[in-house]
């Protein structure tokens, strides 16, 4: 009926008030979070297949609210949504060089170790990124090779063109690029191979199911062998397992990540057990 009809108009209409009301007040929160500092960064080891040893971390937002720890899938599709993104990128980012700095004036650096951070579209296309990024390691002293870069496919391509020059001219900075949530987009061979990446990651989703699902193990042995045609890096993310290791293994030379070698961890944790083991 019409007055049914209506209701449910104003009901559609309360649901939008409230919505916005949420995100009205997300968009305050995050504010008020950088003006207090509360978003922080843990780091994950990638470790190599064939020695298990420590190869890189991988950077993961963290946001410290109210004494409670908020996951980056709750805030930064929200963040992406808002120009905030660039900010709190630029400040990660930030954090990160002031890090590896701290690293090598602590003597815990070591050839080729580096720290990849996630970069978001927005950030990506913003037309001073470059300069941004230059600033940044300038400010820190900090050299591009200490740096990774990961973009998923579709960051990638929401302006191909212009993604290809970036990656060419920091690349030319010493920072590399990996390939995030690879099997996931839009995946094209064609993009493959005009994006100039280092590595492949694939994507946890594939990884999980290697040893249940035939499909998937497949798909992975060829996304490995693939990558190795390519001469890019593959590694595997979202490793929990003793069997995933251990099948994983047997595909060569690929870098794991996952919560089987460690769950993210904060720097001073990461520090003492990865980077003061190596330096004894
Ligand atoms: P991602 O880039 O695919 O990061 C990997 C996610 O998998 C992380 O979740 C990590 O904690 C989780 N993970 C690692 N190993 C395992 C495992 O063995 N099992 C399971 N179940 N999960 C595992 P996290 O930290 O919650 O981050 C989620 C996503 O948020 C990231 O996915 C990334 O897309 C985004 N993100 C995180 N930090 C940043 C950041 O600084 N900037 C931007 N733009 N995005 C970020
Ligand atoms: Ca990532
Ligand atoms: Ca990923
Ligand atoms: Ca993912």
């Amino acid at each position: 009926s019409k007055r049914a009809g209506r209701n449910r108009v104003t009901l559609f209409k309360n649901e939008m008030a409230t919505q916005a009301a949420e995100l009205l007040k997300l968009e305050r929160d995050i504010m008020k979070a950088m003006f207090r500092d509360e978003f922080y960064f843990v780091l994950q080891p990638l470790v190599d297949s064939e020695t298990h040893q420590l190869v890189s971390a991988e950077a993961l937002m963290r946001w410290r609210k109210d004494g409670e720890i908020i996951s980056p899938g709750e805030f930064i599709p929200f963040l992406e949504e808002s120009a905030l993104i660039v900010d709190v990128g630029e400040r990660i980012l930030n954090a990160i060089c002031e890090y590896i700095a701290d690293l090598i004036d602590r003597g815990l650096m070591f050839e080729g170790f580096k720290i990849a951070v996630n970069i978001s579209a927005k950030q990506l296309a913003r037309h001073d990124f470059i300069e941004c990024v230059s600033k940044v390691l300038k400010k820190h002293r900090v050299e591009g090779q200490h740096l990774e870069f990961e973009i998923t496919e579709s960051v990638a391509l929401d302006n191909k063109e212009d993604t290809i020059v970036k990656i060419d001219m920091l690349k030319k900075m010493g920072i590399s690029f990996s390939l995030d949530d690879f099997g996931t987009g839009y995946s094209s061979l064609s993009h493959l191979k005009d994006l100039d990446v280092n590595k492949l990651k694939i994507d946890r989703s594939f990884v999980n199911d290697i040893m249940h699902d035939p499909q998937d193990e497949k798909l992975v042995r060829s996304i490995i062998q693939l990558a190795r045609n390519l001469d890019l890096t593959t590694v595997a993310e979202g490793v929990e397992t003793q069997s995933q290791v251990e099948w994983l293994m047997l595909q060569g030379e690929v870098l794991l990540q996952g919560y089987y070698f460690s769950r993210p961890l904060v720097p001073e944790e990461f520090e003492a057990k990865y980077l003061k083991q190596m330096h004894v």
